[in-house]
C-alpha cells in the first residue's frame, strides 16, 4: 500500500498509457513519441545536475549557505538567489534537485522561490534571445516587473509559512535532529529545554518524550525557526 502511495503518479501514467493502447493506439503512439523526446533530454541533463547537487552538498559548507540564503540573509539573500537562478542553465526541472539540496543545507523557503522563479523566467541566455526577437525595451520592462513580482511572491510565501516537505527517510521518532545539519546555535534548546539538550555543539532530543498539544504546536514553531531546518517532526498518522 505504501509503495502504491509513493508511486501513484507513475502508476497513474502507466494506466493511462494502457487505456490509450487498448482504445486509441494512435494517441498512445503520439504520447510515446513526446515522452521519448523528454526522456532523452533528461538522460542527457540529469547526470550533470546530480553531479552539481553532490558538489553543492559536499563542497559548500552549510554555514556558507545559511549565511547567504538562510533565514537571516535578508535582501542580500534575495539578490544572491536572483543571481544564482538567473545565471543557471538547463530546463526548470533540473532546478528542483538543486533547490532541495540548498533547502536541506539551510536556504530559506523564500530564497528557494526566488531561485526557481529566476531559473524559470529570467535566465541570462533567455534574455539575450528576448532582446533579439522582441527588442531591448520590452525585455527590460518585463525583466523589472518579473523581478518585483518574484520578490513579492517570495515574501508572501514566507509570511504564509509555506513549508517544503522534504523526505525524512529513516526518521522514525516523533522528533529528531539531523546532526549533520545542526550548526549548534542552541535556539531550540533555549526555547524547549524539555525536548532539546546541547551536547558537544549539537542539539539532541531527550528520550521518552510525551508531548501535549500545546508543546506539539510550540515544537512545530521551533522546527520552523531552526536556521538550518535540522529538526524533523514526524507527522502523526
Ligand atoms: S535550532 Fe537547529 S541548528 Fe540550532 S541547535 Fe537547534 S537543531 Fe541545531
Amino acid at each position: 500500500m505504501t509503495m502504491i502511495k509513493k508511486n501513484w503518479l507513475p502508476i497513474l501514467v502507466g494506466m493511462i498509457y494502457l487505456l490509450l493502447i487498448v482504445f486509441r493506439s494512435d494517441l498512445a503512439l503520439a504520447a510515446w513519441e513526446n515522452s521519448r523526446y523528454y526522456l532523452l533530454e533528461m538522460v542527457q541533463i540529469l547526470p550533470v545536475i546530480f553531479l552539481l547537487t553532490v558538489a553543492i552538498d559536499v563542497l559548500i559548507p552549510r554555514e556558507w549557505i545559511v549565511k547567504r540564503l538562510g533565514s537571516d540573509s535578508g535582501m542580500i539573500g534575495y539578490l544572491f538567489a536572483l543571481a544564482f537562478g538567473s545565471l543557471s542553465a538547463g530546463p526548470i526541472y533540473a532546478a528542483f534537485p538543486i533547490a532541495k539540496t540548498l533547502y536541506q543545507k539551510g536556504a530559506k523557503v523564500g530564497n528557494i522561490v526566488v531561485i526557481l522563479s529566476a531559473w524559470a523566467v529570467i535566465k541570462v541566455p533567455m534574455l539575450a534571445n528576448e532582446v533579439k526577437f522582441l527588442g531591448p525595451e520590452f525585455m527590460v520592462v518585463r525583466w523589472f516587473l518579473t523581478v518585483v513580482f518574484i520578490l513579492l511572491m517570495a515574501l508572501v510565501i514566507e509570511k504564509a509559512g509555506v513549508k517544503i516537505v522534504a523526505e525524512e527517510e529513516g526518521i522514525q521518532a516523533p522528533v529528531a535532529v539531523k546532526s549533520d545539519y545542526c550548526i549548534g546555535c542552541s535556539a531550540c534548546a533555549r526555547k524547549m529545554p524539555e525536548i532539546f539538550v546541547m551536547q558537544e555543539g549539537k542539539a539532541l532530543v531527550q528520550q521518552d518524550l510525551s508531548l501535549d498539544q500545546e508543546q506539539k504546536n510550540q515544537l512545530a514553531l521551533v522546527a520552523q525557526k531552526c536556521p538550518t531546518q535540522a529538526i524533523a517532526v514526524r507527522q502523526q498518522e
